[in-house]
Order: structure tokens, then C-alpha cells, then sequence
């Protein structure tokens, strides 16, 4: 099959689908197929192409590409269009990877639902009345609808973790400083790191091979090269985890409640299964773990209200009121009311609070110490194991509108995801069962998280797991 075929075949897919499923906001139908046609002349030509190359891919639209609209799913970027591409777009597309479109996200990824994206909700391919999770909710439900095999996204508290998890597909958050963020739209940059959805372990391998790497346009860049994921993927396709120690954290363990059985039935089984394939498997605590949410709640606002001020209605997509009768400081706020969503706004209030002068200390500063402590931990945990597992979420994939007027049951739903991401270390989420319990038939994630830079190990396991 040519990779034009390839292409076409998705395209076809996107339109017969995506008016139910909406993961995409921008489908590039003519790049899409000239980028195929190119990587056929290529190979016409006898000219060696990577494994990836001709495969199509979606593309959150956090992720800037140059010439295609980019809004991070907000309407203050609405007509924008990137002069530049991002790092990440660049090595997919030298890659060969062959870029469908650009998919919906909760506005500035801020959300665990995609449905605080300014242009429309994603629904869930296994239920189209429920939510894909998010942020990077689009891009899940590209892969998990077979829209595309593969697809990227981004992850600040658990954004590609968690929409992994809920839609039955593996994803990825790569170490912190492994992918370079060079081009994200920026929301907490402590926090924010891009990385791989597929349909296996070993796809999702194969794209975080294209993506990571040092780059000297971002200066939080990891400097050494990573390890080599698609080998541990590779080996931990045969099954055997003989010789490793996994630790099941019992701070995420559920024992206190809210988390619902079927996640937690899921789990166990999972665990079980890890020691029928030769792990040993030990509890381990992580006496910090349960201040993650409130820290993470302080610090990722904190940097989103600092990140956000570059929207001043001067430099990017919307302006509101210019039109002669409004001074430049009126048309900056009449820009930002209007452009930018609720969730947003509330982030920015509390992010500046935490920030003022006489707050600073007791909010930024405190919340910086706890995510010390929570490194700490890991830490301590990895001199006794190789990596740790936990649930990817609580809970299965929820009902569209369910939560959404509930800010904190939506935070929740990263209860598990956040230690790692304030760690800065690397975690992947696999699919690991059905759970019934609400009506249908749902997926429920397993995470394995392990010490900066051996994500090999999540990999490895995984695929053993798979
Ligand atoms: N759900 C979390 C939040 O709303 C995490 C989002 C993310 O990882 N981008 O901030």
C-alpha cells in the first residue's frame, strides 16, 4: 500500500466519523496528501525511510504547526496562524509522519474532559455520551476511533494519561525535559510535556523515538540522549518480567475511597497479572503523594496566569474593540473577557493571588517545597523498586456535562497522574480492563511510573503487560 492510500484511507474515516466523534478542529485534507505523496516519491526513489514514515498522526492543537491554524482550543487564538512549526512538529514531519489535522483539547489544556474547549465538546468513541478525558482528549479519540493510529499530546497534570486511560489506548508523558517543549503553547512550564498515544506499546515507542531528543531552542532540554525505548518495547513484547521489583503505591491505592470499584477490581487484576510474569511486587508508601492536588492546584495557575499575560490582543488572533473609540488598555481587557473561557479566567485569578506579593511565600513558596517532598518520595521508592504502579484515574470515562460545573470533581480525576508530573519523571498508562459498573463496558488504565529518564522502564513493562 502507498502512503497515499494510507492517508486516504483516514481521511475517508475522518469524514464518516468525526461529526459523531469530534476529536479533530482542523482537518489539513490537501497537506495531509501531498506530505503522503512526497514520502511515495521518496521511497521511489530507493531512498531508506524511517519505520514511521508515511503513517498518519493527529495532532493536538496545543502544539504550534507553521501555516495550519493553531488555537490550544481557545477563541483568543481563533485565526491565528503560526509562523514557525514547533520542534516536535519538525521531527515528525522529517520523520515522514504524516499530519491529518489538528485535535480539540480543553482550552490551554486546562481540564480532564475536553469539554472546556472553546469550539465544542470530543465524545468518547466507546460512548458517545461520555467525555474522551483531556486535555488531550481529541487526540485519544482520534487513535481510540480509528481516525488515526497515532497521534500526540500534551500532559501537565496527567493529559495524556488520563484520556489514554479512558479510551482503551497506551500513552506516554515522557521525563520532563526529554521532548522538547520548543512551540507548545505554554500553560504551566514547570509542567508541560508532550508525548505519544498509540494503539500498542510498541507504536507508542516508536513516536517517542521521533520526538525526544535534545534541542538547544529550549533551554530546560535534557542534554544527554534518552534511552532506548522501542528495545524495551521490544523485549517486554516476549512477556517476562523476571528479576524486577514493582512497588504498588499504597497512597493511590484506593483503600480510603473514591475510587470506583471497577477501576479498582481492574487494577488488582492487573497487579496480579504483572506477578504471574515474574515481578515481584512490594507496597510501597508515599507519605506525600496525597498533597499533590493541592499543590499542583497553586503552581500550574500560578504559571498560567504568568504564561497567559502574552495574550494582549496585540500580538496573536483576537482583538475585541478596535475600532477607534477604545483605548489600548480597554481593547487588551475587552480582548481577554471575550477570549479567553471560564476555566481559563479562574486559573489566572488564583494563579495571580498565589503570586502577589505578601501571598507569594505562603502559596507559590509552600506549594514548591511540598513538590520537593513528593520528589522525595520517588526517590526513596526507586531504591527499593524498579518502577511503581497505581490506577491511571479513579474513575472510568464520565458523562458529558456530569462534571463539568464542578471544578474540584474534575480535578480528581488526576489524583493519580499528578505526583509524577510534579516530579518531572516519566509514566505511561495502559489499558488494563473493562469496568462495567456504570452501564457499559469501559477501559480502566494502569500507570507505571519510573525515575527520570528510564522511561524504557514503562515501556518494558507495558509491553509485557500488553
Ligand atoms: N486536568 C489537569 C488540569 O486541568 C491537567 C491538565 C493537563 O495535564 N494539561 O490542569
Amino acid at each position: 500500500t502507498s502512503a497515499v492510500d494510507v492517508a486516504q484511507a483516514h481521511l475517508d474515516r475522518i469524514a464518516d466519523v468525526d461529526s459523531q466523534l469530534r476529536a479533530f478542529l482542523h482537518v489539513d485534507v490537501d497537506g495531509a496528501l501531498s506530505a503522503a505523496k512526497s514520502v511515495d516519491d521518496r521511497r521511489g526513489t530507493g531512498e531508506e525511510l524511517g519505520p514511521l514514515a508515511g503513517v498518519p498522526l493527529a495532532m493536538k492543537d496545543v502544539v504550534v504547526t507553521k501555516g495550519l491554524p493553531t488555537t490550544s482550543g481557545s477563541k483568543i487564538l481563533q485565526g491565528w496562524i503560526p509562523p514557525y512549526d514547533a520542534t516536535v512538529t519538525r521531527r515528525i514531519l522529517d520523520a515522514g509522519l504524516v499530519m491529518l489535522g489538528k485535535t480539540n483539547m480543553d482550552e490551554f489544556a486546562m481540564g480532564s474532559s475536553t469539554e472546556n474547549s472553546a469550539y465544542h465538546p470530543t465524545h468518547n468513541p466507546w460512548d458517545l455520551s461520555r467525555v474522551p478525558g483531556g486535555s488531550s482528549g481529541g487526540s485519544a479519540a482520534a487513535v481510540a476511533g480509528f481516525e488515526a493510529p497515532l497521534s500526540i499530546g500534551t500532559d501537565t497534570g496527567g493529559s495524556i494519561r488520563q484520556p489514554a486511560a479512558v479510551t482503551g489506548i497506551v500513552g506516554h508523558k515522557p521525563t520532563y525535559g526529554a521532548v522538547s517543549r520548543y512551540g507548545l503553547i505554554a500553560f504551566s512550564s514547570s509542567l508541560d510535556q508532550a508525548g505519544p498515544f498509540g494503539r500498542t506499546v510498541l507504536d507508542t515507542a516508536l513516536l517517542h523515538q521521533v520526538m525526544a531528543g535534545h534541542d538547544p531552542m529550549d533551554s530546560t532540554s535534557i542534554p544527554q540522549p534518552g534511552p532506548d525505548v522501542v528495545a524495551a518495547a521490544r523485549s517486554g513484547a516476549r512477556g517476562n518480567l523476571a528479576g524486577l521489583r514493582i512497588g504498588v503505591v499504597r497512597e493511590l491505592d484506593g483503600a480510603d475511597g473514591g475510587y470506583q470499584q471497577g477501576v479498582l477490581d481492574s487494577f488488582h487484576e492487573a497487579v496480579r497479572t504483572l506477578e504471574s510474569l515474574g515481578a515481584e511486587v512490594v507496597e510501597i508508601s508515599c507519605p506525600h503523594f496525597g498533597y499533590a492536588l493541592a499543590a499542583y492546584y497553586l503552581i500550574a495557575p500560578s504559571e498560567c496566569s504568568s504564561n497567559l499575560a502574552r495574550f494582549d490582543a496585540v500580538r496573536y488572533g483576537l482583538r475585541v474593540g478596535d475600532n477607534g473609540s477604545h483605548s489600548l488598555e480597554d481593547v487588551m481587557s475587552l480582548t481577554r473577557e471575550q477570549g479567553f473561557g471560564l476555566e481559563v479566567k479562574r486559573r489566572i485569578m488564583i494563579g495571580t493571588y498565589a503570586l502577589s506579593s505578601g501571598y507569594y511565600d505562603a502559596y507559590y513558596g509552600q506549594a514548591q517545597k511540598v513538590r520537593t517532598l513528593i520528589a522525595g518520595d520517588f526517590a526513596a521508592a526507586f531504591k527499593q523498586v524498579d518502577v511503581l504502579v497505581s490506577p491511571t484515574s479513579p474513575f472510568v470515562a464520565f458523562g458529558l456535562g456530569e462534571r463539568v460545573d464542578d471544578p474540584m470533581a474534575m480535578y480528581v480525576n488526576d489524583l493519580c497522574t499528578l505526583p509524577a508530573s510534579l516530579a518531572g519523571t516519566p509514566a505511561i498508562s495502559v489499558p488494563c480492563g473493562l469496568s462495567d459498573e456504570t452501564g457499559s463496558a469501559l477501559p480502566v488504565g494502569l500507570q507505571v511510573m519510573a525515575p527520570a529518564m528510564s522511561d524504557d522502564r514503562c515501556y518494558r513493562v507495558g509491553a509485557a503487560f500488553e
